[in-house]
């Protein structure tokens, strides 16, 4: 008999025994019981008789089934999550439960690549397109009414067979039951077709590119130098300096070694056209993976990639997790973005994850950002990352000069400065589009009692609610709790409400009446929602179809707009006064993100900041001198404030309904930490949101000039906090290197 011990997916800082007869593989799946129910865990180590209790030796379960031929983690993927679970303080179930795709978390996903079932037209209909290439006219000269998404997916079909799980990313079922009823298409199945990625180093050198400036060639041949071994590179270029295409030069070098490539986006970026990209440069299928993909599909990538089917995956931040057995560089575009970090759950960074992996596999890792993070500059100065600087916007265009409004005495309409609306209507004059960034959703922030003074708040959060004018609706931004419009106050119970503040909702509404002669689009997580609409939206947009960009985040994510020559900045002014030390430093970064989306060579652009604080040093600065030596301030005064990235910091954080229960957690983890000399204790403290979904929320800081002595104590502090909130009753984690307070 043999012993395992089982990695599972429950909160709990340990692995179980479990039995088996046969001889089982590290890291392979396996179903098991665990407290009456049926679970996945992964076979972690092999354990001797001798070394379990013989009480507890008698009782020992044995495992239900073991789940997979081979095992889903190899030797390097165990040790990264080993190394993921101790430096974030996560049970080791929980993390590889996290680095499994959701279809494998169950019993009956299926790790290798099963046959697929496909869809082909059949040979009649393959030779009547091969014949006209117009599924218009096809149809029509069988008898068939025009059906456009019907007549798509048979264009689509007439290239080559497709998938069920490919062809369902883009279409209904009932368009692909419509072709089949036509007796348009047969299915059949077939193991998945080998990727076609493999070619000979001539195709690779031989693809059609630009010529790649100096700064960009020194880039390029400095990397492909090193290919062999690992190294972290820095690229910090000004945007439009043409980052993309150093990715690009790079990643052939290694495509044409054999290698796969890892590109991990930001959440918002992944767009259709930044994969378009990639396909029409290399030609070969990309893997890509993001949240908005079924289980299903991202399962399939997960499959290809780890049978070397594809040689690129493009992803968001979880894609970091996919299997490439010939991995040969991983790139991270935008390094700065918040979204690379895991907010809830196992809180990993997805860089530093990047960093581990590069390390244990002796390949490259290049991060690219115009606004790179005071970390990563850190690291650059300090000598662990190779800095490269791209210094001039490809093509000759220039960046956008920044220019002050001051909003502080003067009245504004709709939020918009006279100064702002005229220079607006040149540009628009001038045949081009003007972008307007406001970072607030919804009509109005706030609806106000005019009697009684209070605004409409949303119980659970103990927050103003956001007027949805479309919807009818309060909307908490905190909870997401939604009622319907009020005609008279919760509070007082007069019918005399009016809104305060203003929304990207009412500010489009707003400037449609000041521009009527323009056409104007709102991008913000409300207007965009639904598969493929920000991408189309972006088609239209490049399209001309709109003069008038408004917008919330989305717009500083990535996307460029060559007709875009004005850009106006609203209401950035309560970061100035964050009490996270953080806050100026991503409001320099979205300032010349948001910026950086403006203008080409032909049209220079100019971006205007309506601040009521144009004399506060970090916008004297970022208007003077530009990022780059921001950023450079901002880490003197984080040296010599002691804060990260001199110091390290990791958060404690605790959520009840009971103010109390939180406040007895937290002040049990001080009284742990009492006798160390090198470690800071701040707190405990309310979060940035102090309350949320009735939860009160607060938080301990601790903060050590050592990384590996931080570490020590959270070693011993974890299962420590853990038991006596179980006892307590009470939620809480733990978020090493946390990059906000909220
Ligand atoms: P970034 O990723 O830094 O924003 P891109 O790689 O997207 O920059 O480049 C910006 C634009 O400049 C793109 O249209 C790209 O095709 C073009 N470009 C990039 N490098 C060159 C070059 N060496 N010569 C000419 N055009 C270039
Ligand atoms: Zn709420």
């Amino acid at each position: 008999m043999n012993i395992y011990a089982v990695a599972i997916p429950v909160p709990l800082y340990k692995t179980f025994h479990y039995t088996s007869d046969e001889v089982l593989d590290l890291g392979a799946r396996v179903e098991v019981n665990f407290a009456n129910r049926r679970m996945v865990g992964i076979v972690w180590g092999q354990t001797d008789a001798h070394d379990v209790e013989p009480g507890i030796l008698k009782k020992l379960k044995p495992v239900v089934r073991v789940l997979d031929q081979s095992p889903i983690f190899d030797e390097t993927w165990r040790a990264l999550l080993q190394w993921l679970s101790e430096y974030y303080q996560h049970p080791l179930g929980e993390v590889c439960q996290t680095a499994l795709p959701v279809a494998l978390r169950k019993p009956n996903g299926n790790s290798q690549i099963a046959a697929q079932k496909y869809l082909k037209l059949t040979s009649f209909f393959q030779s009547q397109w091969d014949e006209c290439e117009d599924a218009g006219v096809i149809f029509k000269n069988a008898g068939h009414r025009v059906a456009s998404q019907q007549q798509a997916l048979f264009s689509e079909l007439a290239k080559g067979p497709k998938s069920f799980v490919d062809i369902r990313q883009g279409f209904t079922k009932a368009t692909l039951d419509g072709l089949a009823q036509k007796s348009m298409v047969t299915s059949f199945e077939a193991p998945i077709v080998a990727g076609s990625w493999q070619q000979h180093a001539d195709y690779w050198a031989n693809l059609t590119h630009a010529r790649a400036n100096v700064e960009q060639a020194l880039v390029v041949t400095g990397i492909t130098s090193q290919l062999e071994q690992y190294g972290a590179f820095l690229l910090e270029g000004v945007t439009g300096s043409g980052k993309t295409e150093v990715y690009l030069q790079t990643i052939a070098n290694v495509l044409a070694k054999g290698q796969q490539v890892l590109i991990l986006v930001p959440e918002i970026g992944l767009t259709p056209q930044t994969v378009s990209r990639f396909e029409q440069r290399f030609g070969i299928e990309v893997g890509v993976i993001h949240s908005g993909l079924s289980d299903a599909a991202r399962l399939s990538v997960w499959q290809k990639a780890r049978a070397e089917q594809i040689g690129l995956v493009i992803g968001t931040r979880s894609a970091i997790f996919t299997p490439l057995p010939t991995l040969g560089m991983i790139i991270i575009d935008e390094e700065h973005d918040e979204s690379f970090k895991q907010q809830d759950g196992l809180k990993y960074h997805a860089r530093a994850l990047a960093t581990m992996i590069a390390h244990k596999r002796n390949i490259p890792l290049l991060l690219g950002t115009a606004t790179p993070t005071a970390e990563s500059l850190h690291n650059a100065n300090s000598g662990k990352y190779q800095h490269f600087t791209l210094t001039q916007r490809a093509g000759g265009a220039v960046p956008a000069a920044l220019r002050l409004v001051d909003t502080s005495q003067i009245p504004l309409t709709a939020g918009l400065a006279d100064e702002t609306l005229k220079t607006m209507q040149e540009h628009l004059n001038a045949g081009s589009q003007v972008l307007v960034f406001l970072n607030r959703r919804g009509y109005a922030p706030a609806v106000i009692c005019q009697q009684c003074g209070q605004a409409q708040e949303c119980r659970a959060c103990d927050k103003p609610y956001t007027y949805h004018r479309a919807k009818r609706k309060l909307i908490c931004h905190h909870c997401t709790d939604q009622v319907s419009l009020v005609p008279s106050c919760m509070h007082c119970g007069h019918a005399n409400m009016e809104t305060e503040g203003i929304g990207t909702e009412q500010l489009t509404a707003q400037i449609d009446a000041l521009f009527p002669q323009y056409n104007s689009i709102r991008i913000d997580s409300d207007a965009m929602r639904g598969k493929d609409v920000l991408s189309n939206t972006l088609d239209a947009i490049n399209a001309n179809d709109y003069q008038i960009l408004v917008g919330t985040q989305i717009l500083a994510k990535g996307h460029h707009f060559a007709n875009v020559t004005c850009v106006v900045i609203m209401d950035v002014d309560t970061a100035l006064f964050s009490p996270d030390f953080r806050a100026t430093e991503k409001l320099a970064q979205l300032i010349t993100q948001i910026s950086g989306r403006a203008g080409r060579a032909t049209k220079p652009g100019e971006t205007l900041l309506q601040t009521a604080q144009p004399g506060h040093p970090l916008i004297q600065d970022l208007l003077n001198n530009g990022y780059g030596h921001c950023i450079r301030t901002i880490l003197h005064e984080r040296q010599a404030n002691q804060l990260p990235p001199y110091t390290h910091q990791a958060l404690i954080r605790a959520e009840d309904p009971d103010l109390n229960k939180c406040l007895r957690l937290l002040h049990f983890a001080m009284e742990q930490c009492e006798q160390l000399q090198s470690l800071m204790l701040l707190g405990p403290l309310p979060c940035l949101i102090e309350k949320r979904q009735s939860r009160y929320r607060y938080q301990l800081l601790l903060q050590a000039e050592q990384r590996g002595y931080l570490h020590g104590v959270l070693k011993q502090l974890t299962p420590s906090i853990q038991a006596f909130a179980q006892e307590l009753r009470i939620r809480w984690s733990v978020d090493v290197d946390n990059i906000d307070f909220s």
